[in-house]
């Protein structure tokens, strides 16, 4: 028997009041998905990585303007994204910028943010958040099972093996993958085809084919 592992990952969240009450209501995890509904608004992306730029340049495309937050005092995006969001007319990009909380009633109406340099909070009333501050693997029921990075993702070695033979791993959720659709749907028909090799070498030892 072979198993194999495809648990993807789950959009990472800042933990801050108000944030699970406005989600799909004002609070948002897919440009692609939800940017269309609020043209014409103006929108904040938070977040400082590619997926950050990346979405919140796609949203200039529907937004009045967009607002990127940034925790700290730099990005981590690639240079080719930051600079086309510096050089962007609608996007601004302000640093040293924390969420504290999100306010509203049925819908998102108001967001509390923290100046890291100054510490004034002010709440800006943008007509959508766009969260893009990562991903967390969905493995926390593999701890005991296979070995885990120190992020939670799952280690692969020769084949797509995990640590526990006949255990494989493909897609989001696996250590080194480069988190994008298209090579998660490749990783997991090569996976299959390492799949088929083993149990093919097992079937062998013990006289059984593997079709
Ligand atoms: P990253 O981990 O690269 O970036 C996360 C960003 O969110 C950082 O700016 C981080 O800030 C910020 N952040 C994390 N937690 C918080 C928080 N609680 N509050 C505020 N900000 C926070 O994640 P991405 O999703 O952008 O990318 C994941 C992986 O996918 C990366 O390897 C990336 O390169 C890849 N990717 C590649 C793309 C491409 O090649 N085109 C497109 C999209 C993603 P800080 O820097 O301070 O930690």
């Amino acid at each position: 028997m072979a198993l194999l592992l495809s648990v993807g990952t789950r959009y990472r969240r800042l933990n801050v009041p108000g944030e699970e009450d406005f989600i799909g209501a004002g609070i948002h995890f897919c440009a692609t998905c939800d940017g269309p509904f609020y043209k014409g608004e103006q929108m904040v992306v938070i977040g400082g990585g590619n997926s950050a730029l990346e979405e919140g340049l796609f949203l200039t495309r529907f937004a009045e303007k967009v607002t990127l937050l940034v925790r700290g005092d730099s990005l981590r995006a690639s240079q080719i994204l930051q600079e086309k969001a510096a050089n962007h007319p609608k996007m601004e990009i302000r640093f040293n910028t924390t969420v504290h909380e999100f306010r509203g009633k049925r819908r998102l109406s108001g967001v509390v943010v923290k100046d890291g340099k100054s510490n004034a909070t002010e709440e800006i009333h943008p007509g959508a958040v766009f969260v893009f501050i990562g991903l967390d693997p969905n493995t926390g029921f593999l701890s005991n099972l296979v070995e885990l990075d120190d992020w939670g993702f799952v280690r692969t070695f020769d084949n797509m093996q995990t640590s526990v033979e006949g255990i494989f791993a493909a897609g989001d959720a696996r250590a080194g993958s480069t988190k994008q659709v298209a090579s998660a749907v490749g990783e997991g028909a090569a996976a299959a085809l390492m799949i088929r090799q083993y149990l093919e070498k097992l079937g062998g030892r013990r006289g059984y084919r593997g079709d």
